[in-house]
């Protein structure tokens, strides 16, 4: 490929689609390989990429490590522990009317041209998550990092080549434009992670080829407090869930839901909890990033005064810096209730009981994740079989995306389909029937 012509959306499809028709991908050895070249990358690249994250979101090197190389690292090793485990054919049990001499099985197959297109506010776990899946699965795969993140995308864009078989893997920096374009294309799967808007659009472009569909969406992940908790230890956990990364993160708790006396008592508790984490002056604390652009600044900005400030509420568009915020006496349809907040802004809504909390959960769009926080066994069993989100998590936001056995995905408007673990390998690959009867 000449470097200075940039190849064309469908030329890219070609190549790796005749890598795809060579059967070079398909070997588990190929796939295996692939997976330890980009664990490579990880360990060999990660402060490079801790620098990109730095400037894109003010991410700290901790948090950076924690939340984006080493969480891909350790998806990519159980990966490489059970793959030849999960791709095993799995008998099926055969009906008398076909002989006793008739098998039968399911395999994996691998799709084909995959597409992942990645957003900004974890831009490399959110690319390398589902590609590491691509690739086990056989695929090859187009990644588009999100342009929102341009120092992580264009990081991304120099070493993965370096890495990976550049036949199978190929990076497609851009914007709108760019994405349109290879949208345009036929692929055998689209994977896709941001907000519903686009999400439609990606799904109305797949339909022109029937190409399936993950999406990995975002909304208002409630977080129910109930009665009689531990104050102190929600208010600790509430607040790192919440404010990880400047609250840009899609299973963030969105909101709380308690009963006004719980309220009440929450409030020193947050205040105190965001002190004991980010210091007296959060501002100063490396731990703390920042708003990804001035667009999201200002829409956040203009969320402050929903509410009675609780703690923070403070903000400097120059560096865009937002405190980390708690707000009280929360209106339900006040503008911080209308959208996913997606920054660190956490209003309290109050509710009588448990059951007006049920309501209002379902009388909004299904959540990515529900918390809650609650001592009760019936309160645990309600609100597992009374509501609906993409993923349940009682006493610890954000957890359940860290276990690999778990599907991480959506239902409703938070998306559709799932990944993780095995779970990204029935995503990326087609379970075929096989059916076998001897001749003679
Ligand atoms: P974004 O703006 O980076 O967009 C995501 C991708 O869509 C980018 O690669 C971008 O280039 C592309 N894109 C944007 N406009 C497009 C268009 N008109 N046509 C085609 N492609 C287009 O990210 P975002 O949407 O701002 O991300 C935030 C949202 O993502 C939030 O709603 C959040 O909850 C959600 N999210 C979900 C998950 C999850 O795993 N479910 C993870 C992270 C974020």
């Amino acid at each position: 490929m000449n470097d200075r012509t940039p190849e064309q959306p469908a030329d890219t499809v070609a190549r790796l689609r005749a890598t795809f028709r060579s059967g070079r991908t398909q070997p588990l050895a190929w796939r295996t390989t692939q997976l330890r070249r980009l664990r490579d990358m990880l360990t060999t690249h990660g402060a490079d990429l801790a620098e990109a994250l730095h400037a894109d979101l003010g991410k700290s090197s901790t948090e950076a490590f924690r939340t984006e190389i080493d969480f891909t690292i350790r998806e990519i090793d159980h990966t490489l522990e059970h793959l030849a485990d999960w791709l095993r054919p799995e008998p099926a049990p055969v009906p008398a009317h076909l002989g006793a001499d008739a098998t039968a099985h399911t395999q994996y197959d691998p799709l084909g041209v995959v597409l992942v297109i990645a957003p900004w506010n974890y831009p490399v776990q959110l690319l390398l998550t589902p590609l590491l899946g691509a690739l086990a699965s056989g695929n090859v795969v187009v990644v588009k990092p999100s342009e929102m993140a341009p120092a992580t995308s264009s990081a991304l864009a120099r070493l993965l080549p370096r890495h990976l078989d550049t036949d199978a893997v190929a990076v497609v920096e851009g914007a709108v434009p760019e994405t349109t374009a290879l949208l345009a294309e036929r692929f055998d799967h689209i994977f896709y992670t941001g907000n519903g808007t686009v999400g439609r659009i990606v799904m109305r472009a797949a339909a022109e080829h029937l190409t399936p569909v993950t999406l990995e969406l975002g909304g208002k992940s409630p977080a129910f407090v109930d009665r009689g908790a531990d104050l102190s230890v929600v208010a600790d956990r509430l607040v790192r869930g919440k404010f990880l990364n400047a609250g840009q993160t899609c299973v963030a708790p969105d909101y709380v839901l308690t009963d006004p006396e719980t309220a009440r008592a929450l409030e020193p508790e947050f205040a105190r909890a965001v002190e004991a984490l980010f210091g007296a002056d959060p501002q100063s604390s490396r731990e703390f990033g920042r708003i990804v652009n001035e667009r999201h600044f200002d829409r956040l900005a203009a969320l402050l005064d929903s509410g009675r400030t609780v703690t923070g509420g403070g903000t400097d568009r120059a560096t865009k810096y937002i405190a980390p915020t708690v707000l009280a006496d929360v209106d339900p349809k006040s503008p911080v209730m209308r959208e996913e907040i997606f920054g660190p802004i956490l209003p309290v809504i109050t509710v009588a009981d448990l059951g007006e909390a049920i309501e209002f959960i379902n009388d909004r769009d299904k959540p990515l994740a529900l918390y809650a926080f609650t001592e009760s066994d019936r309160t645990r069993e309600r609100l597992a079989a009374e509501t609906s989100s993409g993923g349940l998590g009682f006493g610890l936001p954000l957890a359940h995306l860290t276990v690999s056995d778990l599907p991480f995905g959506g239902v409703g408007e938070s998306g559709m389909g799932n990944y993780h673990g095995r779970y990204s390998i029935e995503t990326f690959s087609h379970r075929k029937a096989v059916l076998s009867k001897p001749l003679g």
